[in-house]
C-alpha cells in the first residue's frame, strides 16, 4: 500500500501515485535506487508526450503482440520496476500469449529475485523462471549479472519482451538473433533505437493495451499476424514518435502552452 496520501483531484494524480509505488518498491527491496532514477527519466519523457498513448505507440503494440502470438518461445523479462508497476498485467499477457515469465536483473541478488517472483506468483503466475539456480545459462558478451538467464527461458526464446531495459542487454539479445520488443518512454535510448519493436509509452498504459490486442489478435489467422509484422517499420514508428515530441515542444515554444489536439 502507498503510504503517502495524494489528493485525487491533483492534476498529475496518476503520475504521483506511480512514483509512490516505485518508492514503496524500493523500501521493500524490490526496486533498486537506480530504478528510481530510471523512473524519473521515464516521467520526463511522459511529461513531454502529454502522458497519453499516441497512434504510433499503438501500432507498435499491435506489432509486438503479433510477434508474441507468432513466436515459438516467447518470454517476458521482468525487472523490479516492471514487477512493481504492472504485475497483474504481466501475468495476464503471459496467459493470453503462452509466454514464459523470467526474472532478469541488472543488480541481481537471490533475495530480490525471490521477492519479484513472489509478487508475480501473488498475481497469479504459474511459473517464474530465472530465480536462483534456474538462471544457469549465460548470454555471451554481457558482463553484468544480467547475463545469467534460464536455459528454459530467455536462452531459447525467439521473441523477448524486455520493458524498461538497458541498451547493452537489448544489443546482446539482438546479436543472439532474438526479436526484441520493448516499452521505453525515451525514444532516444539505445534500447529504443536497437529493439525490433519499440513501444514509446508508459508501461502502465502500454500493458493494458497489449492485453486488449492479445485478446483480439489471437482469434485471427496466422497470415494476418504475419502481415502486421511485414508492414511494420520500427524506424518509421520511432521517427513518428520523435516528431510528436518536436511538435509538442514547438507549440510550447511558440505559444507558451501545449496545444492538446486530443
Ligand atoms: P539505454 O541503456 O537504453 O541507452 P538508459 O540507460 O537511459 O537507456 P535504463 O535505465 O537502462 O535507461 O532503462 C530504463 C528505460 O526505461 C529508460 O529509457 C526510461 O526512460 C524508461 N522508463 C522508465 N520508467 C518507465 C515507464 N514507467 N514506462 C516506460 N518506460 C520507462
Ligand atoms: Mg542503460
Amino acid at each position: 500500500m502507498v503510504e503517502v496520501k495524494i489528493p485525487r483531484d491533483h492534476p498529475r494524480y496518476w503520475s504521483l501515485l506511480l512514483r509512490e509505488r516505485i518508492v514503496e518498491g524500493m523500501k521493500k527491496g524490490v526496486v533498486v535506487p537506480q530504478g528510481l532514477i530510471a523512473h524519473g527519466r521515464g516521467e520526463c519523457f511522459d511529461y513531454i508526450i502529454g502522458e497519453r498513448t499516441w497512434p504510433p505507440a499503438e501500432e507498435a503494440v499491435k506489432a509486438g503482440v503479433a510477434a508474441f502470438l507468432l513466436a515459438k518461445h516467447p518470454v517476458i523479462s521482468v525487472n523490479g520496476n516492471t514487477a512493481v508497476l504492472v504485475p497483474r498485467e504481466i501475468v495476464e499477457f503471459s496467459e493470453l500469449t503462452g509466454a514464459k515469465i523470467e526474472v532478469n536483473l541488472f543488480y541481481r541478488t537471490r533475495e530480490r529475485e525471490e521477492k519479484i517472483a513472489q509478487i508475480l506468483y501473488e498475481h497469479g503466475a504459474r511459473e517464474v523462471l530465472g530465480v536462483g539456480e534456474d538462471a544457469s545459462a549465460t548470454i555471451p558478451e554481457l558482463h553484468s549479472e544480467r547475463r545469467r538467464v534460464s536455459p528454459r527461458g530467455i536462452l531459447v526464446a525467439d521473441v523477448v519482451f524486455v520493458p524498461l531495459e538497458d541498451g547493452d542487454r537489448t544489443e546482446a539479445l539482438r546479436r543472439m538473433g532474438k526479436t526484441v520488443v520493448t516499452v521505453d518512454l525515451n525514444p532516444f535510448s539505445r534500447t529504443a533505437q536497437k529493439a525490433n519493436i519499440t513501444i514509446v509509452d508508459n508501461i502502465v498504459r502500454a500493458m493494458p493495451l497489449m492485453i486488449k490486442y492479445a485478446r483480439e489478435l489471437r482469434e485471427k489467422p496466422r497470415r494476418e499476424l504475419e502481415k502486421i509484422l511485414e508492414n511494420y517499420d520500427n524506424k518509421k514508428i520511432l521517427g513518428s514518435m520523435i516528431k510528436i515530441v518536436l511538435e509538442r515542444l514547438g507549440e510550447l515554444a511558440e505559444k507558451g502552452v501545449f496545444v492538446d489536439k486530443g
